[in-house]
């Protein structure tokens, strides 16, 4: 194996990489499926993380609009990363690292530094052999300490900014022992008007594949329904894999479950038997089983919490969506996360909160929809219902109480209103020497000191919490000591800056400058969002008119 001195990878850890590639379209749900397929080997004992591979030429997330592009998900180390990378977290409960996501942005920097560097000693630089090196280095680095990876190659076979991936996967595949490779290709089977399962896209994608030089071990065909037998077979026939190796993954009203189809579909033992790890694994009764008793666990109750925001795309605030449902699963309660408009709260709010049980104002940037978020906060304050405010939700708490409980007139964060006579939220001194340097953002995992006695202290049950940040602004310390006055606790901090506050008395009022939603699993709900759906719960027992609603059932 001719790598092992250029990469300094030795090939005798035996490690195991499962790469997982689309066909026909975008959108299939490839790393839900890829992330399933890890959490199986997770569940038989096995370590396993994830490199997800965006084949743009954006060095990271962080630029990235919303919008288009979903949420940005924030590593503990920082690293500002394709929301992928969430998925894998909350289905491997692990914790990655930007070395985790491989962008054609960050891969070209570093050959082309090189090169600048003169390290290629007067050679032409080029895609094969530079770029490919790069791209295997970064993939069997981020693989170091874990017995199974599983690499997802972004967008579908075809796409002219992928090729140098899948040629660097084919090379690296021929550096390798068969045992230690598995390609999984996840594909759509659509129907026809006459409701027959059509196998030609997922042909194509697989000629596609194999013109390149990469044969599939697995398919998986992303359908409403399972796969007849028929369709199975057609599949096997044309694509040349075994029948035995075309796996269904069909629709479900819950991602957490795919794992549950991919596991009844056998696809786990198929994958291990293939990289000779069969062996390894815990027994078929032995293994983990929280996954499924954690996501098949009843949920008796229903509430209703706002998303309060501007971005009107749930994948805009996809972690802040999954760590309410963690939470629901935690206290037994079907959370409907119903989304309101933030521009269409300035005015007229009450129609649109008046029935939700608890509000979410999440994070954001730009001063567009936040008057309206102002609002929505007052509303919760003065009408006592639950409240989380994450980062520009906290922000936004400390300007609305300044504004409506202080009296300060104009009040606003100096990020969204330059010429307010009260910046409450605004750059830290220090903070402003830097900006002019720029790259400012505090970004990844910071600690807070929690106040003994407070209701942070409770959520958390520890006098400290370490949780993830992706913000510049800062509650300003000149108000500090005005707004405590007036009743608001700041409970939580990190030297002198605010990292959580809440209102004693109120029954669930609480921000936090940082995003609990990056740290929150299913099987590990987040303290504040769990304490949010506990205070929902309470205020429902509570509420006149609901009676009718079923009572607290579940627990955690
Ligand atoms: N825009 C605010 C800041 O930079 C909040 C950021 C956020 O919500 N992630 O401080």
């Amino acid at each position: 194996m001719p790598t092992g001195t250029e990469t300094g990878y030795d090939p005798s850890l035996g490690r195991k990489f499962v790469f997982v590639t689309g066909g026909v379209m975008s959108g299939l749900g490839k790393g839900i499926t890829a992330a399933s397929i890890g959490r199986l080997l997770a569940n038989a004992g096995f370590d396993v993380t994830a490199v997800k591979i965006d084949p743009y030429l954006n060095v990271d997330a962080g630029t990235m609009n919303p919008f288009q592009h979903g949420e940005v998900y924030v590593l503990k180390d920082g690293g500002e990363v394709d929301l992928d990378l969430g998925n894998y977290e909350r289905f491997l409960d692990t914790d990655m690292t930007s070395d985790h996501n491989v962008t054609t942005g960050k891969v070209y920097r570093e050959v082309i530094e090189k090169e600048r560097a003169g390290d290629y000693l007067g050679k032409t630089v080029q895609i094969i052999p530079h770029i490919t090196d790069e791209i295997k280095r970064r993939v069997r680095e981020a693989a170091v300490g874990s017995d199974v990876c599983i690499v997802e190659v972004g967008g579908t076979v075809g796409d002219i900014e992928g090729m140098p991936y899948l040629e660097a996967l084919r090379q690296f595949a021929h550096e390798e022992d068969s045992e230690n490779i598995l390609f999984t290709h996840v594909t759509l089977i659509p129907y026809s008007k006459n409701g027959e399962q059509k196998t030609k896209p997922t042909q194509h994608s697989v000629k596609e594949l194999r013109s390149i030089g990469l044969q599939p071990d697995v398919i998986v065909g992303r359908c409403e329904d399972p796969l007849e037998e028929k369709t199975r077979e057609k599949i096997a026939l044309f694509c040349d894999v075994p029948t035995g190796a075309v796996f269904s993954n069909p629709d479900v009203p819950d991602i957490y479950r795919v794992p549950l189809v991919v596991e009844d579909e056998g696809l786990d033992e198929y994958m291990m038997d293939h990289l000779e790890l069969a062996g390894e694994a815990l027994p078929a009764g032995g293994r983990d089983t929280a996954w499924r008793e954690t996501v098949t666990r009843e949920r008796d109750d229903e509430t209703s919490v706002a998303l309060v925001g501007k971005y009107g795309m749930e994948d805009a605030y996809i972690s802040v969506h999954e760590a309410l449902k963690h939470a629901g699963i935690a206290t037994g309660v079907d959370v409907d996360r119903r989304w309101v408009h933030s521009e269409d709260l300035a005015e007229g709010h009450d129609s649109q909160l008046a029935d939700v049980d608890g509000v979410v104002v999440p994070g954001g940037f730009g001063s567009r929809g936040t008057e309206g978020k102002i609002e929505a906060i007052r509303y919760c304050r003065e009408n006592d219902v639950p409240f989380l405010g994450l980062c520009l939700g906290f922000q936004m708490a400390v300007v609305e109480f300044a504004r409506n409980v202080l009296g300060f007139e104009g009040a606003h964060s100096a990020e969204l209103d330059e010429d307010t006579p009260h910046p409450v939220i605004d750059l830290l001194p220090e903070q402003r020497e830097l900006d002019d340097m720029g790259g400012t953002m505090r970004l990844g995992a910071h600690a807070t000191d929690i106040e003994p006695g407070t209701l942070a202290h409770d959520l958390y049950g520890d006098t400290s919490c370490t949780e993830r940040h992706r913000h510049r602004y800062e509650v300003n310390l000149e108000y500090i000591d005005g707004l405590e006055a007036a009743g608001m606790v700041f409970s939580g901090v990190s030297g002198n800056r605010m990292e959580i506050l809440e209102l004693p008395d109120h029954p669930y009022f609480l921000g936090t400058q940082f995003h609990p939603e990056f740290r929150s699993r299913p099987t590990r709900a987040s303290p504040p969002f769990v304490g949010l759906m506990e205070a929902v719960l309470s205020r429902q027992e509570e509420t006149p008119g609901v009676e009718e609603r079923p009572a607290v059932g579940g627990g955690n």
